[in-house]
């Protein structure tokens, strides 16, 4: 038997999929509950991996491995905070209770974007490749780090924090987490659109802000503005590209890699061209513009964290 799962524990939607040396089988989607507590996750968990061994037509697994969206210890399986799931403030021994709600016996837990990255560097654009980053760039920008053929997490689980690079200490606009000049303050697409809405009610109107009506900007709609030559979507992407450039060329000399696998939803819909911005970003600041360094989009999509989370018990 060589089937695992992978499940994608998302804020708002649990991922569940059966999954056979790197090809999907089958897949299954529930609602992530807002309320209820930890036994409330773990019963939508149980629901969604439920329905994809369904439709897989059943069978013996190995395994489970599960990303989710916060600070993880990968050796216990412990979810140590995620602040978007209900019940998740304080320590919840996540792969504990799923090996007794499943009858599983070997359930790996990890961080998302670990779990991601592990996906697009296994199955996506880093095959073949053991020294790169996987950069996701969503409403926040996360990433994760493969050394040596092996994901690389650190002592305290910092390594591959990408959004989290000092770019621009003095004067930086103010991160999620609270620190000056971190690149997600720039290139993540929460803090992007708030800097576009500060810009809109400022007087300098945009089109990002117009069409959302009041809704969330989405990833779509900057590529819209973009297209169409709004200045304030312009100048934040080219500061998103600069930040991001900037924060990449100084991983790259802290460890040197070969590659850097650019994802996530808004890198995904401003797409190729993008991605070629930031690797001329990077490569501009190289101390050596010879460098062997490729910036590439991700391959996997949406289905990364669902991929990586099944490679985790293998
Ligand atoms: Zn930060």
């Amino acid at each position: 038997v060589s089937r695992t799962i992978g499940v994608d524990l998302g804020g708002t939607k649990v991922l569940a999929a059966v999954v056979d040396d790197g090809e999907l089988i089958s897949s299954a989607k529930v609602p992530t509950p807002a309320s209820g507590g930890a036994s409330a996750v773990v019963g939508a968990i149980e629901r969604a991996v439920g329905q994809a061994v369904d439709e897989a037509g059943g069978g013996e697994v190995v395994g489970v491995g599960l990303g989710a969206p916060g600070v993880v210890d990968p050796d216990s399986g412990t979810v140590v905070a995620a602040p978007n799931l209900t019940g998740f403030d304080r320590p919840v021994p996540l792969a504990a209770l799923l090996a007794d709600a499943l009858g599983q016996e070997r359930v790996v837990v990890d961080n998302d974007v670990n779990a991601a990255a592990v996906g697009e560097h296994r199955l996506g654009a880093g095959r073949g490749v053991d020294d790169l980053l996987v950069v996701f760039v969503g409403t926040g920008v996360g990433g994760g780090m493969v050394l040596g053929g092996r994901l690389r997490r650190g002592p305290g689980g910092l390594a591959g924090e990408i959004g989290h690079m000092v770019v621009a200490e003095r004067d930086g606009r103010r991160c999620s987490c609270g620190h000056p000049g971190h690149v997600e303050a720039y290139a993540g697409r929460g803090a992007m659109e708030a800097e576009a809405r500060r810009c809109h009610e400022g007087g300098e109107r945009s089109l990002l802000v117009e069409a959302a009506s009041g809704k969330r900007i989405k990833s779509g709609a900057w590529r819209d503005a973009l297209e169409a030559g709004d200045a304030v979507a312009t100048r934040l992407v080219d500061d998103a590209v600069v930040a991001l450039g900037a924060g990449l060329a100084s991983v790259v000399h802290a460890v040197d890699l070969e590659l850097v696998v650019v994802g996530g939803g808004l890198a995904d819909k401003l797409g190729a061209t993008f991605v070629g911005r930031v690797e001329q970003a990077v490569r501009s600041r190289l101390l050596v513009p010879t460098s062997p360094l490729r910036v590439v989009p991700a391959a996997l999509g949406d289905a990364s964290g669902v991929l990586g989370a099944a490679l985790l018990p293998t």
